[in-house]
């Protein structure tokens, strides 16, 4: 339910500050466990969770799907996705490839690929009808405090001042609320950016996606309705600005000249954006009466897709945890609690943080002799289905203990009263 921003106070159980793709996930997550939840979003409320301006184009992975599921939104995303079935992987300049398959993790797809606005959209609506997310918007959050029970959020701008057992930072990759908690982030700029577009190909695609690694950056195509593909092109910093600008056709060549005939040729290219690049872990994410989730715990290079994909299996690690404890009338915004989540979570984060850094790194290196290194470890993969098998399942998210909601199955919910009358 949309609630006026104006000069309002009310308590909750839990404030999501950030209502983006994976707050707004978190939000609808929690819909049914009986706690009162406030989200905020910065945002005019139309344009929540994103704005529909935003060109971004998400590989979701398996796991994504099935936390979606969980949160009763897949039904409504599934007709917007095209499917992965294959991934080709290729090293320009090199012969190098190693082929994946849907066959290899036993699902019907490796993941699916679905623009940012259209899932943003589904989420957006869904909330509308849930009816128990208080969603304040616009709303911006600009200053927190904490006692021992509890901590306070405001707005100043809009006068509005609220309380809750637990704030949830939700607030993406440039949040400033971090520091305001003491949560301190390690950062790192990459000297690259990413050039988004849709391209549509004389070729069939067959949901077969590509990555090509160029000593520029890599290249991603991931495979749309029709023969088009969304184009991930990481350039370096002071290229992709340029490219953005080319003329159609001679950005068309120049594709084509990057990445090769496999996919045909290219005809055409919508608008096209460019995202900056940074890395941002924040080791220690949570503290007395505050967490952060997705971007605001973590930023990584877009090279393997997997900067949504864990901040969804964030929401499905959190919301579980919150479930157990409201349920067991613990203080779910004790250190005690938070930490145990932190900890949970840790291992993957850093494993996909690494992981994508080092591929960055490793396919970016001209250095004689890791060209050949990196020739032979992809053909050796390509003929080692269990190393790949093994791959796969971390990388789409079927591995480790997985909470229910990664299992596709919404949060088990308990006959209980809201732990805190509404303020
Ligand atoms: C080019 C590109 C391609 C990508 N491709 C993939 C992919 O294929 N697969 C994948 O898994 N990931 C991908 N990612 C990463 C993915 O987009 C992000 O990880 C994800 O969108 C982060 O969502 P979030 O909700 O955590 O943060 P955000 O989307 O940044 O949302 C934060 C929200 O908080 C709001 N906010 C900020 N400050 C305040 C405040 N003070 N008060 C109230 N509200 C506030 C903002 O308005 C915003 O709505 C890609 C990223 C890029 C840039």
């Amino acid at each position: 339910m949309n609630v006026s921003t104006k000069a309002a106070n009310g308590t909750y159980d839990i404030v999501v500050i950030g209502g983006g793709l994976v707050g707004t996930s978190l939000a609808l997550a929690l819909h049914p466990l009986g706690l009162r939840v406030a989200l905020l979003e910065a945002a005019t409320g139309d344009n929540t969770p994103a704005p529909a301006t935003d060109q971004r184009t998400l590989a979701l992975n398996w796991g994504s799907r099935q936390i979606l599921e969980g949160i009763g939104a897949w039904c409504q995303v599934e007709p917007l996705a095209s499917p992965i079935h294959r991934l080709h992987v290729s090293d320009a300049g090199h012969s190098g490839i190693t082929r994946l398959d849907r066959t290899l993790i036993g699902q019907s797809a490796l993941g699916y690929v679905v623009p940012a606005h259209s899932l943003s959209a589904v989420l957006a609506a869904q909330l509308k009808t849930c009816g128990t997310i208080d969603h304040y918007t616009p709303a911006i959050c600009d200053q927190v405090s904490v006692t021992d029970t509890q901590a306070v959020v405001r707005c100043s701008a809009t006068d509005l001042s609220l309380t809750a057992r637990l704030v949830v930072l939700a607030d993406g990759g440039r949040s400033t609320l971090r520091q305001q908690f003491g949560l301190d982030a390690c950062e790192k700029a990459y000297d690259q950016a990413v050039l988004v577009t849709t391209v549509l190909t004389s070729k069939v695609h067959g949901q077969l996606a590509f990555e090509r690694f160029t000593l520029g950056g890599p290249l991603a195509l991931l495979p749309l309705a029709g023969p088009r593909f969304a184009l991930a092109w990481t350039l370096p910093a002071d290229q992709a600005p340029v490219l953005a600008s080319l003329p159609e056709s001679i950005f068309l060549a120049k594709l084509q000249h990057c990445f090769g005939d496999r996919a045909g040729t290219f005809l055409s290219a919508t608008a096209r954006h460019v995202f900056p690049l940074h890395l941002t872990d924040v080791p220690n994410a949570a503290t007395e009466r505050a967490v952060a989730i997705g971007n605001a715990a973590h930023v990584m290079h877009p090279v393997a897709g997997q900067g949504l994909n864990l901040g969804l299996r964030d929401v499905a690690e959190l919301a579980e945890r919150l479930q157990a404890a409201h349920h067991e009338e613990h203080d779910i915004g004790s250190t005690a609690f938070l930490t145990a989540y932190v900890a949970a979570r840790r291992g993957q984060t850093r494993r996909v943080l690494s992981f994508t850094d080092g591929l960055v790194r490793l396919f970016s290196n001209n250095v004689p002799g890791v060209g050949l290194v990196r020739n032979i470890g992809l053909n050796l993969l390509d003929i080692a289905p269990p190393i790949k098998r093994t791959l796969l399942r971390r990388t789409t998210g079927l591995a480790g203990r997985l909470p229910r909601l990664a299992r596709g199955l919404p949060l088990q919910t308990h006959a209980k009263t809201p732990a805190i009358p509404h303020g």
